[in-house]
């Protein structure tokens, strides 16, 4: 009923190229404005959706909302052709639905290129059936579209998936990320961000909450931050205001 009425909307939070600090897409993360316990964060309503089976609606309403706004964006505010929107994909969205054709449909209704989108996806989700999961990959990646490993550090998967899967960037967790300066952080971080450059894929790096995350990930060669460091996740207007503002920056 709440899907009906309207009330799952997304929120965007810009993914900033550390090199010059400009915005290069957003993720979509979706919210549920309930109309007696307010506005719902997803830990508190998508697990449920998963079990339910209702996640394939939301998760194709998710793909559809992003997509449609990235498009007016990339009309409006001139943003660089090269704005993408990152979308979650859960388990059941990528095992037991047409997962290809709901990518290739919103493209095209859309009228984006593939590369325009990027699916993210965690370990534990691809692991649950590996063959099957690498199949449907394979084939969503010659829609156009990214694939991105979402939570990387967080999964038990072992390293040599990393290069089974057809994923194009890594986005590093953000308790590896977020530097209070102890512990081995850093350590990881810059073996992370070394292993998927050697793999060839690209970074960005979950959780920048201040300056000096920023300057460290931008020093470790991380190409890509996200964070409320950058901005929190914002409306659809919100983030339209930050897109015009930064497209008559020069930095
Ligand atoms: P995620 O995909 O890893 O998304 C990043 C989460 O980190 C978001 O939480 C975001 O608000 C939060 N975050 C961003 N920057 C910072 C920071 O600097 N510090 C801290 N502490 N946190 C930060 P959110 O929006 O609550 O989403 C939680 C999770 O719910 C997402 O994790 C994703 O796995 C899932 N999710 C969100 N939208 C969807 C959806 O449409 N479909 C599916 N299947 N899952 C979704
Ligand atoms: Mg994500
Ligand atoms: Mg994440």
């Amino acid at each position: 009923r709440s899907i009906q009425a309207g009330e799952i909307d997304l929120a965007y939070q810009p993914i900033v190229r550390l090199s010059d600090k400009r915005i290069a897409g957003f993720e979509a993360l979706a919210r549920w404005d309930h109309p007696r316990f307010g506005r719902l964060n997803p830990q508190e309503f998508i697990e449920i959706a998963e079990e339910n089976g209702l996640i394939v609606e939301i998760g194709l309403l998710a793909l559809d909302k992003a997509t449609r706004q990235l498009a007016i964006w990339q009309k409006t505010v001139g943003a660089d052709r090269e704005l993408f929107t990152s979308v979650n994909i859960s388990s059941r969205q990528l095992l037991r639905h047409d997962l290809v054709n709901d990518v290739k449909s919103v493209l095209t209704r859309n009228g984006l290129e593939g590369r325009a989108l990027k699916l993210e996806l965690t370990e534990s989700i691809v692991m649950e059936n590996p063959e099957h999961a690498a199949k449907i990959l394979e084939k969503v990646r010659e829609t156009g579209a990214s694939l991105a490993l979402d939570d990387f550090g967080t999964g038990y998967s072992s390293l040599s998936y990393l290069q089974r899967f057809p994923f194009d960037t890594v986005k590093i967790d953000k308790s590896f990320v977020h530097n209070n300066g102890s512990g081995n952080k850093p350590v990881i971080l810059r073996s992370i961000i070394g292993l998927a450059h050697d793999l060839g894929m690209d970074v960005v790096a979950e959780g920048a909450e201040s300056d000096r995350d920023a300057a460290e990930l931008a020093k470790l060669g991380c190409e890509f931050a996200q964070g409320y460091y950058f901005g929190r996740p914002m409306s659809a207007d919100e983030a339209h205001r930050l897109l015009a503002y930064n497209a008559n920056t020069r930095h």
